[in-house]
This record gives C-alpha cells, sequence and structure tokens, in this order.
C-alpha cells in the first residue's frame, strides 16, 4: 500500500498539474464511486495530504478526499504536463480502460484519470472547512516531516518516545498503526527499523532513550529516501504523470529475504509474518 513518500510525490505532482484547472465534469464509470456534483465548476486551488489521505481543494467550498489503498492511480493528462506522455504498465487496462472508475474532466483539456483494479480506494466530497474533522483524517496520528497542516500535528522526537512508552505492542505493529504515527507502512517500517538495528518484535516500551532517537532519525531517514525515488512502485503505485517510483530499487531491508545483509555481511535477512505484513530482519545486526 502506498506509504507516505508515495503519496507525497502524488501529492505534489497533483498540485503541479492540477492548481488552476476547473473541473468541467465526472464520468462515474463505477458505481460505487459516488461523487457529488458539488465540485462541477469548482477550480483546483491546492493538494494537501493527511497521513495517506490527499484532498483536492476547491474554490467553491468544496474539497476532494481522497484515499488510493492498495491499487488505486492518479493519472493526470494536459498542458501542464509535457509531451510525450509515458504510461507505466502497472496501469493496468491504461487509460481510459477497463479498470478507469472515475474520470475528472478538466478545463484547457485536462484530463484526471482514477484507475483502480482491486477497487479499494476511496473518493468523497466533502465541505472545506469539514476537511480536519472528516473520521479519516481526525484520527491521524502525527505525521514523521512535513509541514503541520492543522492535523495531524508533526511527530517530534519526545511525542515519538511517549508514543512508544505508552505500549507494549511489537515496535513495527506502532510504527504501522495510523492512529500512532502517520504514513508509515510496511516497506519504511521495516527498512527504518533495520537502519535503527530493533528487532520488529521488541515491545514498543522497551525502545527508548538513544535507541529511541535512532529509531527516529532512521523513520526520517528512509521516508527522505522514498520521497527522493519517488516513492516506491512495488504493487501499482504510479505518480501522476504516469510513471513508477524507483525507491523498490533501494531498499534496505524491505524484499532482501535470503540475501547477505549489507552492513554486517555476517547473516542473511529472514523473513516471517507480523501482524500479517512481511517482514525482513538480519538475525545479527537486529536484536
Ligand atoms: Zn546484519
Amino acid at each position: 500500500m502506498p506509504e507516505l513518500p508515495e503519496v507525497e510525490s502524488m501529492k505534489l505532482q497533483l498540485a503541479k498539474f492540477l492548481v488552476g484547472h476547473k473541473i468541467l465534469g465526472v464520468e462515474i464509470r463505477n458505481p460505487k464511486y459516488e461523487i457529488r456534483k458539488d465540485i462541477i465548476g469548482g477550480k483546483i486551488t491546492g493538494i494537501r495530504r493527511f497521513g495517506k489521505v490527499s484532498v483536492i481543494d476547491l474554490d467553491n467550498g468544496y474539497s476532494i478526499l481522497t484515499h488510493v489503498k492498495l491499487t488505486g492511480q492518479y493519472i493526470y493528462r494536459g498542458p501542464n504536463l509535457p509531451k510525450p506522455y509515458t504510461l507505466s504498465a502497472k496501469v493496468i487496462g491504461g487509460i481510459p480502460g477497463p479498470h478507469t472508475l472515475v474520470i475528472f474532466k478538466l478545463d484547457h483539456d485536462g484530463v484526471l484519470y482514477y484507475n483502480d483494479v482491486r477497487r479499494f480506494g476511496w473518493i468523497k466530497i466533502v465541505d472545506s472547512g469539514q476537511v480536519i474533522a472528516d473520521r479519516f483524517i481526525d484520527k491521524l496520528g502525527p505525521e514523521p516531516f512535513g509541514k503541520p497542516q492543522g492535523k495531524p500535528s508533526l511527530l517530534t522526537l519526545d511525542l515519538f518516545k511517549q508514543i512508544l512508552s505508552k505500549t507494549s505492542r511489537p515496535i513495527k505493529i506502532v510504527l504501522m498503526d495510523q492512529t500512532k504515527v502517520g504514513g508509515v507502512g510496511n516497506i519504511y517500517a521495516n527498512d527504518a527499523l533495520w537502519l535503527a538495528k530493533i528487532n520488529p518484535k521488541r515491545k514498543a516500551n522497551s525502545v527508548e532513550g538513544k535507541e529511541a532517537k535512532e529509531l527516529y532519525e532512521a523513520i526520517l531517514t528512509v521516508l527522505r529516501e522514498g520521497l527522493k525515488y519517488g516513492g516506491a512502485s512495488e504493487l501499482a503505485f504510479v505518480t501522476p504523470d504516469g510513471k513508477e517510483g524507483k525507491y523498490q530499487n533501494h531498499t534496505l531491508a524491505y524484499g532482501h529475504e535470503g540475501e547477505l545483509c549489507g552492513r554486517c555481511h555476517k547473516a542473511k535477512f529472514i523473513k516471517y509474518f507480523l501482524g500479517g505484513r512481511g517482514t525482513y530482519v538480519c538475525p545479527n545486526c537486529q536484536k
């Protein structure tokens, strides 16, 4: 599932491509997506991100909230994207295609396609004044980086230590709990724990002091790396220009089962499932 670097990469491109466009129409090609027509005529003024939720703000008092979940993809075509266009093979069926569920028609011949093979992603329209109170945003934990935008607040080291001290659940599960830390999912949790030399099964409240600081810094480091590479396109993630992110080629622990640890060179990564998610550990480095 896209995590903070992927959704941030998507946000940055949506801001570049969409701001200034007016929405002329919406074609709903799947009945799951009930989109209020109130957005028609609205001019896009900005894009915000809260955890993994993106918000497209309009000048007519409405905002589009969306979460791409596992396989949702936004693809833009129009005057703000130089040609020739590229389209990743991960956009199954092309655009528009059998998995194109919603098409936003924009002025100046712009189009924003929403594709979603698994259809777990969602789109909803709310009054702009209600965005922060929306239940998906209201419950989000503080974010590891970026400017706080009302909610969620910024995850400082002190706040991070407090969050860890309050639970004995495994540290990796806590890092991925969106109500505790916004935006960190499986790939970056694996890599941050490896970077900080912490075993994913450790009780969160046993990670304190220097270790908590190292883990906090490791989270920032891997998220910044993810953002630098435009996110990871392991499953279906693509950026709105139709291209793939590259972080999957630069992971530290994630996906390295059976390979020699790049730091100690003494042990091979093992993989097991923790909370149902693939967990990659160097048995020598991560205590
Ligand atoms: Zn190692």
